[in-house]
């Protein structure tokens, strides 16, 4: 006795496809090899993208990114200091 995979009746007798939704279990192993399969390949994105999300979280924490843009502003302002300066004079 087994459970089908499709609607999940019990299967008293060894047929070869569901007497309750008529899915085929001819095809079930070969379907389910590619299932697990595509459950491996996708549990292997899912490992990567975790691993991106780790890679871009860590990179928004690096003080590069708030020293840059504070950088840019004091030498924009040293500049605009200088150019006061020469006009000044
Ligand atoms: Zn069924």
């Amino acid at each position: 006795m087994f459970y089908c995979q499709n609607c999940g009746a019990k299967i008293e007798s060894a047929e070869n496809f569901c007497s309750f939704c008529g899915f085929s279990f001819d095809n079930n192993t070969e379907s389910s090899d590619k299932d697990a399969r595509i459950d491996e390949l996708e549990q292997k994105i899912a490992r990567l993208e975790q691993r991106q999300v780790k890679k871009t979280t860590s990179s928004s924490f690096s003080p590069w990114m708030a020293i840059l843009p504070i950088g840019f502003v004091a030498a924009f302002l040293g500049f605009f200091a200088l150019i006061i300066w020469i006009v000044r004079q």
